[in-house]
Order: structure tokens, then sequence, then C-alpha cells
């Protein structure tokens, strides 16, 4: 085909002078007919992308199901929100003075308390650790066997399926509950449609409630909240934790996997093909025929695939995903539309798994007539594990051999130094001792590295002998100003070191700094 190119007029044919363009007519007649470069003869316009920008959302109606990873889900959703409703609740003696509570986040006192674990804010590397471990975590994760998180473990994949369960409870099973949203608005529906809302309200409520009893005493912070004598932060976190979970668990669901969440686009990029996926096996699967047609075609010795086209795993899968189109942004690879269709297979007498948890490599090799085989060990895997190893025996260590004791200095920076009236050189440093114990404890304050000088805490007593004693009380830090003289004249920067030793104990904590000369 030749496309026809409308060439401007050559200088001669075009009339000149003002009020004398070119009108189109003339345009038209002149145009040339170009014929096109060789391998062009065939080019068609692309058609107009109809997508639309904004697509409206379509309301899923997930069908209950039952099976294996059904149980699994049930199991990791009692779990997980067992743990989150009641942790708080379990108590860890610390001894007198301390929090009993397990788990505290005491923001005014500036500790974290896990367990035997106290974390002070000098020590927020441990967060820094637990944050590159639950990283590391999620990336092994995804190696092995895709979006496993959001499939069982994400809050917003739990709090979604407890309430659906909440919501197939009240309004019915998907038909019955699809039936009756078209159909009027009787009193049944309205009293059924009012529970599920009351009843997910109550849910959103203790999910904000339980948030709050993180950060306080949780049996005290209960009474205070039921007697109305609690803080009015408590009341405004719960009140904005009650409607995050109401809006993005009853009413925003898989809107969140599918436009809010960035995992599912990082996950996409750390995958591969051996990672296992759930996975709807085509080479089996396909072509669709009904059961009746099915058998027909296979008397007859033609191909016809396992798959029914009964649209069970499309029912019952929370993001309305249909898995038979491959691979797919909105799949959180809960394994659901496995036991829907495993469900069917065994209703029609065919072999289970036609969807699996599968491999790209897998599906490749069978369509090849090969073996399937799963590996698990690769490199990618192998790192991940190799860093959290790593970096969990670098937290356990540093936890176990963590001092009770601490220290840590500012040197004043204006000015850095002053010269006294007989010639001495003055430094002042903030010295701030930490003592993590749950007894007072009294220090001696020694400064190592300047012979000769002279230390003394202003606002103590002067001593002489050099014994400066700073005490200091349970679980508290202390900030004193030091100030360091020296005698010996020199005219430079030198290393010093400053040691707190535990009067009964006789533990050391040091740490170093500069004594600045002019
Ligand atoms: S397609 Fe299957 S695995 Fe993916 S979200 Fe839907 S039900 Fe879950
Ligand atoms: S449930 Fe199984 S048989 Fe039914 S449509 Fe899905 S893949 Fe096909």
């Amino acid at each position: 085909m030749n496309a026809v190119h409308a060439a401007m007029p050559s200088d001669d044919k075009k009339p000149r002078g003002a009020g004398s363009e070119p009108d189109l007519v003339e345009l038209v007649a002149s145009a040339e007919v170009i014929p096109l470069s060789p391998g062009l003869e065939s080019f068609e316009p692309e058609p107009e992308d109809e997508t639309p920008l904004y697509e409206a959302r379509r309301k899923i109606y997930p069908q209950s199901v039952r099976g294996t990873y059904r149980r699994i889900k049930w199991i990791v959703l009692a779990v997980t929100l067992g743990i989150y409703y009641l942790l708080p609740f379990v108590r860890w003696d610390r001894g007198p003075g301390a929090p009993s509570q397990a788990v505290l986040l005491d923001l005014p006192a500036r500790r974290f308390y896990f367990f035997f674990v106290e974390i002070w804010p000098q020590e927020i590397y441990y967060v820094t650790g637990l944050l590159i471990l639950a990283a590391m975590v999620l990336f092994l994760m995804n190696a092995v066997a895709g979006r496993v998180w959001c499939g069982y473990l994400c809050p917003q994949t739990v709090w979604t399926d407890l309430f659906q369960a909440v919501e197939r409870l009240t309004e019915g099973d998907r038909r019955e509950h699809v039936l009756r949203e078209r159909g009027p608005w009787t009193l049944n529906r309205v009293a059924r449609t009012g529970a599920k809302h009351v009843i997910w309200l109550m849910i959103a409520w203790w999910t904000g409630g339980a948030w709050v009893l993180y950060f306080s005493d949780a049996p005290t912070l209960v009474r205070e909240l039921a007697t109305g004598q609690a803080p009015l932060i408590a009341y405004g976190w719960i009140g904005i934790l009650t409607f995050t979970t109401y809006a993005l668990a009853g009413h925003m669901r898989e809107q969140v996997c599918l436009y809010m969440c960035p995992w599912p686009r990082i996950q996409a990029a750390l995958t591969d093909e051996y990672a296992l996926n759930v996975t709807y096996r085509f080479d089996r699967g396909e072509p669709r025929n009904s059961v009746k047609k099915s058998v027909a075609l296979r008397q007859q010795g033609l191909p016809s695939g396992d798959c029914i086209d009964c649209l069970q795993c499309v029912y019952v899968c929370p993001t309305g995903v249909d898995i038979r189109n491959g691979p797919n942004l909105g799949c959180i690879q809960c394994g659901l539309c496995i036991d829907a269709c495993d469900t069917v297979m065994a209703k029609i007498g065919r072999p289970p798994r036609l969807i699996a948890y599968d491999t790209d490599v897998n599906i490749k090799r069978r369509t090849e007539g090969k073996a399937p085989f799963v590996r698990i060990v690769r490199w990618r895997t192998a790192l991940y594990a190799a860093i959290i190893v790593a970096v969990g025996a670098v937290m356990l260590y540093t936890l176990a051999t963590r001092q009770s004791i601490g220290v840590n200095v500012l040197h004043d920076r204006n000015p850095l130094f002053v010269r006294m009236h007989d010639g001495a050189i003055r430094n002042a440093y903030t010295v701030r001792v930490l003592n993590k114990t749950g007894g007072s404890r009294e220090f001696w304050l020694t400064v190592d590295g300047l012979d000769g000088s002279f230390v003394d805490i202003a606002g103590e007593p002067s001593r002489m002998d050099g014994n400066n004693m700073i005490e200091v009380g349970p679980d508290q830090t202390r900030e004193v100003r030091v100030l360091v003289t020296d005698y010996s004249q020199r005219e430079s920067s030198v290393p010093i070191t400053f040691v707190i030793t535990d009067r009964m104990s006789r533990n050391t904590a040091a740490v170093s700094d500069y004594f600045r000369g002019p």
C-alpha cells in the first residue's frame, strides 16, 4: 500500500503577494505521491489505545473456599491477630521500679522494652539491624515463594480476611450477597448490613485500642480508657486507627494492594524464574472445555485440557484476578484459587494442582516434555540467608555483651579551649553517664592520655586526688559538665579518653575525644 504525502508546492508554483496565501484546494492539487521505503508497504497506523485512564472499581464478592491454603491462612490469621491483641498484656519482671510489660515503647522515658531486651535511644542501631533483617527476610521469602508475605502475613491481608469472614457471616456467601445487593432495601438487608458495619467498627476500634496499649502499661490504660480518664492522645490515636482499619480492611481491600502498596512493584523486580508462584498450568489446562465436551473430544482422540472453565478460581479470589491469564500484579499469591480448583478437580475425578505453586522454569520444561524440579538453594537465596545469619549474629553478640553502663561526651565548640591567667589550657565537655540497671550506682570519672591535667566536675566539690565521683539513679542518664585543665604548656591537640568505673563492680566504659590546644 502506498501512502500519499501532501508535499508543499515549490516556490515557482506558489502565488506571491499580500493576501495570496495558497488555499487548501491548491495544496491538495499539488500533492505528490511519494512511494514508501521498501519494507513499509504494509504499514498500517496503530489503532488508538482505547483503555481508559481510570477504571472504576469493580466490587468483589469473594466466595468462601475450603482446602489446605485456606486452613493455613486461618491459622496464620489466628496467630498474628492473637499476638497483636494479647501481647500488651504479657508481663515480664524487670525488678522494682521498672515496667513489667513484656513489649513496651515507653516514649516519655525514651526506652523500648522487648522481653529481656531494653533499648536506649543511644542504641538505635538495633532498630537499624532489625530493619535490615526484616528486609532480608522479605527478600528471601520472595525468592523462595513469591509474594508469600502478601498472601499470608501482611496486615492488610490479615485484616481484610477477617473483615470478609464477618461479611460472609452477616451478608451470606458470594451468591446470596450479590443477589441481596441487587434487590431492594428490605428490613432483613438493613439489619444484615448494619450488623456487618457494627462488627467491623468494633474490630477496628479494638485494633486501634490494642495499638495504644503498646505505649503504656496495658492493664492501667484499659482501666483509664474504660473510666474516661486516659490521656486525650490515647483517644485520638484510637480514633485514627479505628478509621484507617475500617476504611482499609472494610472498604478499600484489594485497592490497597493494587494502587497504594509499593511492594508488588518492588517484588516484581526482585523475583526470578525459580521462585515458586501460584501458577495456572496452562500446558495441562488448555484447551478449556466443559466436562461433557472434554470427554467427547478425548474419546475422539482430540486434545482437551483439564480446565472446565467453571470460574471457581476467579470467584474465590480476594482481588478478583483470573490466574489463568498469567502473572498479574493483583495476585497476592494467597493460594485460595488452588483450593478452589482442587475441589473442582476432586469432583470431576481429575488430578489436583491444575493451579499450584510452580516456577516459570517448570512451565517451560513441561511444555518441552522435561521433568520439573524445584531449586530453593540458589545464589540469591544463599546470599539473603547469609546476610540474615550475619546481621542476626552481630545483633545477638552485641546484645549478649551489652554493657549496663555507658558514657558519651560532647566537646564544647565555642570556644574550643580557654587560656587561663596562669598559662594553662582548659577544655570543657558535656559528659553523659548511663546507668542501665535497676539500682543507683556511683562511678569514678577519669581522663586518660593527658598526664598532669586536672579534671573538675562543675557543681561538684573539687577533688585534687582525681577521684571524681558521679552518682546516677536507677535506669537513668546523668549529664555533667567536665572541665579538663592542662598545665604542661603543650601547643597541640591530643587524643584523650574519658573512663567511668563502677565503684562496686569495677566495670568500666570509655569514650574517646580530643583535648584541643592553640
Ligand atoms: S489469583 Fe489465586 S493466588 Fe492470586 S490472589 Fe487470586 S486467589 Fe490468591
Ligand atoms: S477452578 Fe480450575 S477448572 Fe475451574 S476455571 Fe479455574 S482453573 Fe479452570
